[in-house]
């Protein structure tokens, strides 16, 4: 072949067929996932792991309806919960014990409430000021919104994710300005590899459960 056009055309459409083929596959591999009650432990931390992670969004979706199906068959009240998270995650080590309790609160709305991947309540919180945040929920400024230290702002419609939740008001240390702040939310800014920016209140942050980063 000697026409290198035709060639790099062929080359990408080779593999753009490849990875839809691939995705297919993991999508049906996934959808016929054997859930049995050994597996809810290693499945469990899989979907919190990568609960907000936008490639793997798809499937991610998938397993989660499944898992939460399956649970909810048996787990319909708190004490049901409470059976289920101390026999799926007994013997799992204690590395952290407010991560644990935060994926103990995700885990028990989405089964026993079967609320939004995002903002875990069942009567979706799209839009609406955060009262209650985790690591990692997905968020969006509805007016500009500046950093105490003034040194990051971002305009209205921005859409970032939470590092870290604190409430009630805390004090929070930023290392950029050396300056202890009253801070609810913190979050990781778009472009920026630090926590430099903490927000006093989050007036201008609202829950941003359907649009996802491009
Ligand atoms: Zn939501």
């Amino acid at each position: 072949m000697d026409n290198m056009g035709i060639l790099l055309q062929l080359y990408l459409l080779f593999s753009k067929y490849q990875i839809r083929g691939i995705f297919k596959i993991i999508r049906e591999k996934v959808s016929e996932f054997d859930l049995v009650k050994e597996k809810f432990q290693e499945v469990f931390e899989v979907l919190v792991k990568y609960r907000d992670d936008f490639i793997l969004e798809e499937v991610v979706d998938i397993l989660w309806s499944r898992c939460v199906m399956v649970v909810q068959k048996e787990v319909k009240t708190e004490e049901d919960f409470q059976k289920f998270w101390e026999e799926t995650f007994s013997g799992k080590e204690e590395d952290d014990a407010k991560e644990d309790l935060e994926v103990k609160d995700f885990l028990r709305k989405k089964i026993l409430y079967n609320g939004c991947l995002n903002c875990t309540e069942r009567k979706c919180k799209d839009g609406a000021q955060i009262t209650q945040g985790r690591e990692g929920m997905r968020i969006r400024a509805t007016a500009q919104i500046i950093s105490l230290n003034g040194l990051v702002n971002a305009a209205a419609g921005w859409l970032g994710t939470v590092d870290e939740y604190k409430s009630p008001v805390q004090q929070k240390y930023c290392t950029q300005s050396g300056v202890n702040y009253n801070t609810q939310v913190s979050v990781r800014w778009d472009g920026y590899p630090q926590y430099l920016a903490f927000i006093a209140t989050a007036a201008n942050i609202v829950y941003n459960c359907n649009e996802k980063k491009k």
